[in-house]
């Protein structure tokens, strides 16, 4: 019998090598982000239509390569970064393994136009699926510009699998952030789409990361920074008060390379133990830097893992430095969660009658009527507020995490009996309000209802063109990176009917005449950044149209904050409007509103 057993011809052992390289257009992205870092380019620009999927371009001033390389670089296994095995306990490159351009010239048509500034003349190649179609001389700045054109052109099964073009920019985001966070000193551009979506220019890694995150991080974040022979960390961690619900914000670098670490990643949760409020997680940026010699990089094809030689030791550094860090900007256990910045409603005066910063809806169904005769608006109550007892509710001289919720409860039972005998409504640990109905008791989440309610009243407006009341100012002016105006120019007139009067005083900024009333207070610089970061994500991740996205980018920003303590007639309206709402239970993305805690199910516990 015939032998069975043959080589692969090399297009298609690159073909399938380049399935554990290059799985979408993001990965092509940052293998060629990476070669030109290890270039040692100064500026870099990236390119991209459709998402990756028709074209990724990369421009650089790196050191280029010669006729020769340009030619060997498209070889498996071809890489002037290595050459014994030795050398893999060396590498300060992010490259090395000699496999991304192979694999990216199997599976798309690339043109590679190079020149050394040394030679006069560069040259420009083209490959196919692996195949050199031409190579010719051509004139070309010093450095290299790479085309990757029509991703995955011939492996259709591939292709079939890459999602919506909105997620697979999201990816490449992701990559670029990762890159750019760590070199600060190289100028980079993003364009998608003949649109600019990032331009930053070198700067030191704070600014970098604020340039790429959003002004507002400017506030956010707390320098780490432990120096010793063999070990060195530094970076910055987020202020505990912004721990997000979800875990985005969170980065490790070793040597300059991104890399996932659940070990490590526990190390710094473990550090912040305490500090945060549940559910959330800490925000970091953390730079690592050891001597090669003590990790190993080649563990997998795409580089994100890194084993170290003594993990245990990272960790315990990594712990005390982060510790020392909060220690020093003296965010101890005893945090007051309430000292955050807040946008809100301050709290008024106890005799004032309260304004409404924006009308009520129409709508007065009330589903608690029947268990509360009087009506939450019940006069009786909004008169004669003890403040002195309330303070006692949020007095923060002890650590607010060893306060167990049933003695708050008491005291806010004993703060309200005080008052009319009768308890009607209270707030729990500054986060939630509690009432009862007919039933048992409602919870209701004070920031995620507020942003329900603010949420349809805004698309109400918008849809309707109702103008909100505004508030007039003494003119300020604010600026807004290029990228941020284009997007500021299009919501103009949406800005202006929820209440914003902007004018554009030149290319980058603008004046402001009016605002919201119940934000003349607020920063607004710091609101309006917060406001297009929303806007820019829920673009990219969500796809929402104009009107929808802004009510919700501004619904999330204004709404009251976690940790808020509120005045009763804040309470009532908030129980007022959200149960006024058209989809009471949950915020715009989906997150719970309130809970019922029924009669029974309190029976329930006392068996
Ligand atoms: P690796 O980066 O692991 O060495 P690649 O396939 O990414 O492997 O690249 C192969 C080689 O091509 C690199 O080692 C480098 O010498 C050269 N090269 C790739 N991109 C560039 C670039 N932008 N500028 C200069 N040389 C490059
Ligand atoms: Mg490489």
């Amino acid at each position: 019998m015939a032998d069975l057993i043959r080589l692969l011809p090399d297009s298609v052992a690159n073909q399938i090598a380049a399935g554990e390289v290059i799985q979408r257009p993001a990965s092509a992205v940052k293998e060629l982000l990476e070669n030109a870092v290890d270039a040692g380019a100064t500026e870099i620009e990236l390119i991209l239509k459709d998402a990756g999927r028709t074209l990724i371009q990369l421009v650089d001033n790196g050191c280029g390569m010669s006729g020769m390389d340009a030619r060997m670089c498209f070889e498996r296994h071809a890489t002037s970064k290595i050459t014994r095995a030795d050398d893999l306990f060396r590498i300060r490159t992010l490259g090395f393994r000699g496999e991304a351009l192979a694999s990216i010239a199997a599976i798309s048509q690339v043109e590679l136009k190079t020149r050394k500034q040394e030679d006069e003349i560069g040259t420009c190649l083209i490959v196919e699926g692996s195949e050199v179609k031409s190579q010719t001389a051509c004139s070309c700045p010093t450095g290299t510009s790479i085309q990757v054109k029509n991703l995955f052109f011939n492996v259709p099964a591939r292709r079939n699998f890459l999602k919506s073009n909105t997620a697979e920019i999201r990816h490449i985001i992701d990559d670029f952030y990762r890159i750019a966070m760590v070199y600060n000193n190289v100028r980079f551009s993003m364009y998608h789409n003949d649109k600019l979506l990032h331009q930053l220019f070198p700067s030191n890694r704070k600014q970098r990361i604020v340039s790429l995150l959003g002004q507002q991080y400017n506030q956010r974040l707390i320098p780490v920074d432990h120096d010793t022979d063999d070990l060195k960390i530094t970076g910055f961690i987020g202020k505990p008060e912004f721990a997000r619900k979800k875990r985005g914000e969170q980065y490790f670098f070793v040597n300059g390379r991104y890399i996932r670490h659940p070990y490590l990643n526990h190390s710094l949760e473990n550090a912040f133990h305490e500090l945060l409020p549940a559910d959330t997680y800490p925000t970091y940026f953390i730079y690592i830097d050891v001597d090669p010699k003590n990790i190993d990089v080649n563990i997998h094809p795409t580089k994100t893992e890194v084993n170290f030689l003594d993990s245990k030791l990272i960790y315990a550094v990594l712990k005390s430095a982060v510790k020392m860090a909060l220690g020093k900007h003296s965010i101890t256990p005893t945090i007051d969660f309430d000292v955050e910045q807040s946008l809100d409603l301050a709290p008024p005066d106890p005799d004032r009658e309260i304004k409404n910063p924006f009308e009520r809806p129409e709508k007065q169904f009330n589903p608690f009527e029947q268990s509360s005769p009087a009506g939450f608006g019940d006069p009786r109550r909004q008169k004669k507020i003890n403040i002195e007892n309330w303070e006692k509710l949020y007095d923060t001289s002890g650590t607010q995490t060893e306060i167990p919720e049933s003695i708050s409860v008491t005291s806010a039972w004993q703060q309200d009996e005080a008052e009319n005998g009768q308890v009607k409504v209270f707030q729990v640990q500054n986060n939630f309000i509690v009432t009862n109905i007919k039933t048992g008791i409602v919870i209701i989440d004070q920031h995620n209802a507020h942003e329900r309610i603010l949420y349809e009243q805004f698309l109400d407006r918008l849809k309707n063109e109702k103008k909100a009341s505004q508030q007039e100012l003494f003119p300020r002016n604010i600026t807004f990176s290029s990228s941020d105006v284009e997007i500021v120019n299009e919501l103009l007139d949406e800005f202006n009917i929820l209440g914003y009067q902007l004018n554009k005083l030149s290319q980058n900024t603008f004046v402001v005449n009016g605002v919201p009333e119940g934000m003349q207070d607020e920063d607004l610089q710091e609101a309006l950044d917060q406001v297009l970061e929303n806007y820019k994500q829920n673009l990219l991740e969500l796809n929402l149209n104009k009107k929808i996205n802004l009510a919700r980018s501004m619904a999330v920003r204004m709404a009251v904050r976690p940790g808020k303590r509120l005045h009763i007639e804040e309470m009532d309206r908030i129980i007022d409007e959200l149960f006024a709402c058209q989809v009471p239970e949950i915020t715009p993305d989906g997150a719970k509103t309130y809970t019922i805690l029924k009669t029974d199910d309190l029976k329930e516990l006392f068996k």
